[in-house]
Order: C-alpha cells, then sequence, then structure tokens
C-alpha cells in the first residue's frame, strides 16, 4: 500500500490514475481550433507543462517516484488557477486542487517559496493584504459622504476584496454610487481580512480555515443576509471553499456584483438609462466564468446599456484566454503575467472596440498594463460597475 503523502481524497486519487496524457486540457474547444490556453503551456510547449503532465507529476509523487523540488516549485507557480484544464477536459476533473495539493506537498518537505511569495506571506500574516509598502486605510476611497450612507441595519454586505480596496478602487466607488442611488441599506468594514486566496493558492489551507471563520463572522455580525462581491476570485473563494474552511453552510447568501445587478434588473428595481455610445468587447473573468459558470450576467447587464455596441472576443466564454491577473503569477513571474495581459489586450483589437470590459479588479489592472504594453493607445479598460453607474 501506497502511503499517501499528497492527501488525495478518493475523487483526486482517481484523478490522477486516470488521467490519459492526451494533453486536451492545455488546448480550447473546437470552436477556437484547438489553440492553446493553458498559460503555463503557452510559456512552454511541452506536456510536462500541462495540467496533464502535472498529473503525471502528482501521480509519480504519490508514488515515492519523484523527489521535491525548487523546479517542480516553479512548474507549479506558473498556474493561474484559470480552470481552462478543468472544462478543456472531457476525462477528470479536480486539476486545480490537486495542483495545491503538490505545493502543500512541497511546503511540508520545507521547499522555500520564492522570494516574492514569501514577501507576500510576510504582507498577508501583518496585515490581512497581500500586499506590500505604505498602505492606507482599506476604505480610504470611500470617502465622507460613503462612510456617512453605511447602515446599521443592512441588507447587503459588500465585500470589497484587496484588489478592489486598494488598486482599483473606481470600481470599489462605482458599486457604492449604485448601492447609494438605489437606496439599499448596506454595510462594508475596515476590518475585512483578505479572502485568503493568496494563501490557498500558496499551499496553506489550514491557514485559510481561521481567515475563512473570521470573515463569515465579521459579514454575519452586521445582519446583512446577502454579501455581493466585486472580484470574482473572492466571491468564488467564498462560495467554493468557505463551506468546506468553516464547516458549514454560511450565514448569508453569495453573489458576484454582476449577479447582483441582473438581480435588480429583473425585478425591476435597476433601469440603465444613459446612452454610452461605444464599441465594447467584454473579456471573461476566469474565476467568474469558468469558476462560478457566470458568463450571462454580464452580457445581460452590457446588453442593456443604450449605445453600447457589444463585441465578443473569438475566445471567449469557456475559451476565453487569462489575462495574466490569477493565481500568484504577477507577484513570482511578472513577464509571464505581463505577456499574457498583453496578448489578452491586443486579441480585443480583432473587432477594433475603444473599450474593454470586464469584472474583476486583477483583469482590470493586468489588462491595462497588457494595453499600455502593446501600446494600444486609443483602448481603455474598465469595470462592468463603472459602466452601470454611468448609465444609472
Ligand atoms: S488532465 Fe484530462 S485533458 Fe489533460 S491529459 Fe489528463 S485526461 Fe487529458
Ligand atoms: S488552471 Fe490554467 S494555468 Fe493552471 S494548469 Fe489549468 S489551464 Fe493551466
Amino acid at each position: 500500500m501506497v502511503k499517501d503523502v499528497l492527501g488525495l481524497n478518493k475523487g483526486f486519487y482517481t484523478a490522477i490514475h486516470k488521467c490519459i496524457r492526451c494533453g486536451q486540457c492545455a488546448y480550447g474547444k473546437e470552436e477556437v481550433g484547438y489553440e492553446p490556453l493553458c498559460p503555463i503551456h503557452m510559456n512552454r510547449p511541452y506536456f510536462a507543462n500541462t495540467a496533464g503532465g502535472i498529473m503525471q507529476i502528482a501521480r509519480a509523487a504519490h508514488e515515492g517516484k519523484l523527489a521535491p523540488s525548487e523546479s517542480l516549485r516553479d512548474l507549479l507557480y506558473q498556474c493561474t488557477g484559470c480552470e481552462a484544464c478543468e472544462v478543456n477536459c472531457g476525462v477528470i476533473s479536480g486539476q486545480v486542487e490537486i495542483i495545491t495539493l503538490l505545493k502543500e506537498w512541497l511546503k511540508r518537505n520545507e521547499i522555500d517559496y520564492k522570494e516574492e511569495h514569501q514577501l507576500m506571506l510576510g504582507n498577508l500574516m501583518k496585515s490581512r493584504v497581500p500586499y506590500g509598502g505604505r498602505l492606507g486605510p482599506r476604505l480610504e476611497w470611500l470617502g465622507e459622504d460613503g462612510k456617512k450612507a453605511v447602515s446599521s441595519n443592512p441588507q447587503v454586505f459588500y465585500f470589497v476584496g484587496c484588489a478592489s480596496s486598494f488598486r482599483e478602487t473606481e470600481m470599489a466607488a462605482s458599486f457604492v454610487e449604485i448601492l447609494k442611488k438605489l437606496d439599499v441599506p448596506f454595510s462594508l468594514s475596515e476590518k475585512e481580512w483578505c479572502c485568503a486566496a493568496p494563501l490557498y493558492y500558496l499551499g496553506l489551507k489550514e491557514d485559510c480555515k481561521s481567515w475563512a471563520e473570521y470573515n463569515v463572522k465579521m459579514i454575519d455580525e452586521t445582519g446583512a443576509s446577502l454579501a455581493v462581491f466585486t472580484c470574482p476570485t473572492c466571491s468564488m473563494v467564498f462560495k467554493k471553499h468557505y463551506p468546506k474552511w468553516v464547516g458549514g453552510e454560511l450565514p448569508f447568501k453569495i453573489m458576484h456584483v454582476s449577479e447582483y445587478i441582473e438581480s435588480l434588473m429583473t425585478s425591476g428595481e435597476l433601469h440603465l438609462k444613459n446612452r454610452i455610445d461605444k464599441k465594447i468587447i467584454y473579456h471573461d473573468p476566469c474565476h467568474l466564468g469558468r469558476g462560478q459558470g457566470i458568463y450571462r450576467a454580464p452580457r445581460n447587464i452590457l446588453g442593456e446599456i443604450p449605445g453600447i455596441q457589444l463585441e465578443e472576443y473569438r475566445f471567449s466564454k469557456e475559451n476565453s484566454l487569462c489575462c495574466g491577473g490569477g493565481g500568484l503569477l504577477p507577484a513570482g513571474f511578472p513577464d509571464l503575467a505581463d505577456s499574457l495581459g498583453e496578448k489578452r489586450a491586443g486579441q480585443a483589437m480583432e473587432k477594433g472596440p475603444s473599450l474593454i470590459v470586464s469584472s474583476c479588479p486583477g483583469c482590470k489592472e493586468n489588462l491595462k498594463l497588457g494595453a499600455k504594453r502593446a501600446r494600444l493607445k486609443k483602448v481603455k479598460v474598465k469595470d462592468l460597475t463603472e459602466l452601470v453607474a454611468e448609465s444609472l
């Protein structure tokens, strides 16, 4: 009997044995001509650099035929968690979780993090935010008017997330603007901690449990029955992982902002009336589309804005290409992250939009950088919430 060094459950054990090594997990579907989609594989086009290759590595580790190493660490940390492998493999599932199990195994075997990831971990432990440098207060962007609008009896808790709190603050301010205009009693908190996604991607699942318990208690104490997120990584982690980490169902509903706004449109509480006369293209964030299956809501919202001409990427929905901002790639391998951002921004130009719209702070940040690198001077990048606030 082989000793279970990776901590595989039955499904993951089956997955590493049933992978048929076809390599299809690295490629898109027929409609995009089976072109590559896996960022690791796009960097180096070998089978080892695919989810299937990593399944074979997991099998070798499980059977005691492979030693932990820094070169394996560097392979695994190129994974953006984009889930293209999960939707393009017709045989197994669980590839992304198996990659994190391998990271946990490396950690248990004292393979150090890359320096940049060690710094990120230090920031998280010190300030509950993955970013370093001088950070202002978490809600600095909210301003005095926003603070006055916070309700002591909220319907909605807005979980802002680190990227919307400290980097892409326009989208946070836009969402608060929407809530204020609609008179929705809402709350948010300076005491919010990072959702713990970076800890998960660092192979520190055990630590995630106390972070999840903290955030759930913080939201629950406000009495809100619904938590809304502008960051799809946060909402995905709350939906997929928090119930496991806190040991049960959460005491409130969870919605990404695109689901929430669509629900308000359906109930007739939100009408988009101001024209935005622009040709735009929508980029599916990996953790919203493949991660949560939300493709329709952002498109329905954009379709309701008068004047908008909505275009689709050739690589869209399940075949969307990661912008490079996912997982821990920008911190560990910034050149790779930048080149993916540049490629994705460049793909938009096949349709000639003046605006790339997404629904994720990480995508907005990386697509802006990508557009700059590609010298796309005439195209801007915005978040869905910003357009909704403009059109409301
Ligand atoms: S993970 Fe799936 S798609 Fe990839 S090689 Fe294995 S069986 Fe094929
Ligand atoms: S999650 Fe994305 S980057 Fe990671 S192995 Fe799968 S396709 Fe590749």
